[in-house]
């Protein structure tokens, strides 16, 4: 057994890979040897993502689509799996939210949160898997859940409802396909300091959350990265169905 953390050879799909945690993620494997294949919408964030990922360590290759349809994850799909050949990890992270009352969200809201957060990281694991992981013998699958998937954040219904359900797809499916040697968890952040959170982030508001969490501060992208790291690694071959919280112990402070 190499107890090292090793990604040499290894080829890595990131989502949401232009900017934020994603970003952070592709760099950290491409520190490790990886070569990552990084996907999100916008062109120039990824291809400084990618450069980063070169100066880090890695190769990179981006694709650039929006995965809220299904026709592009299917031709994602088959694009990796005929310019690359194999896909040893699968990194679901892309996600969008939007804070509002539940009583004023309005059905294009939550058809877009689900759309991208849940249906998108369902489809990609399941063409992934069809596609490639199945025939190929192996493979590991990482999603972006959050704490908001076990506890309720206000304000955010649809986002809890993906997060919540990434947290038990990522159960089913490490229950069906650990017999073709493909395990599938999840990462759940709390509060990680992004331009998706500053976006929202009153001073009330990161005053709250600040006295939430017992580290007493936001966490960093590059302190999320680890997670993922472990359990795309060999080091996690008996780990499936398993969600790992890295929250500055907010979701085990009671009083
Ligand atoms: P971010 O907004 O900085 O980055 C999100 C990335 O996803 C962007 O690159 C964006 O282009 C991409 N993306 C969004 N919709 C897409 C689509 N339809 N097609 C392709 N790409 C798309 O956000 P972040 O804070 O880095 O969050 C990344 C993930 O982490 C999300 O799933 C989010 O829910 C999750 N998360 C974040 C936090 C946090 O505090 N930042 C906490 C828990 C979970």
């Amino acid at each position: 057994m190499n107890y090292q953390l090793d990604f040499r050879n290894k080829t890595v799909l990131v989502t949401g890979a232009g900017r934020g945690i994603g970003k952070s993620i592709s760099i950290g494997f491409g520190s490790l040897g990886a070569h990552v294949i990084l996907v999100s919408r916008t062109r120039d964030q990824l291809e400084t993502a990618a450069q980063e990922v070169v100066e880090a360590g890695g190769k990179a290759d981006v694709i650039t689509a929006d995965l809220s349809s299904i026709d592009n994850i299917k031709a994602i799909v088959t694009e990796v799996k005929h310019r690359f050949k194999k896909l040893d990890v699968l990194i679901n992270n892309a996600g969008i939210t939007k804070r509002m009352p539940s009583e004023d969200v309005g059905e294009e809201d939550w058809d877009r949160i689900l759309n991208t957060n849940l249906k998108a990281l369902f489809f990609m694991c399941s063409r992934v898997a069809k596609e490639i992981m199945i025939p190929q013998g192996f493979g590991k699958i990482v999603n972006m859940a959050s704490a908001g998937g076990i506890q309720g954040i206000t304000y955010s219904a649809p986002y809890c409802a993906t997060k919540g359900g990434i947290v038990l797809l990522t159960k089913v499916l490490g229950c069906e396909w650990a017999k073709y040697n493909i395990q599938v968890n999840a990462v759940g952040p709390a509060y990680i300091s992004t331009e998706l959170v500053e976006g929202f982030m009153t001073e009330e508001f990161r005053k709250r959350v600040i006295n939430r969490t017992p580290a007493g501060r936001l966490g960093t992208p590059e302190e999320v990265v680890g997670g993922f790291l472990f359990l795309a690694s060999n080091l996690a071959n008996y780990i499936t169905g398993h969600t790992l919280l890295i929250d500055g112990g907010l979701t085990s402070f009671f009083i």
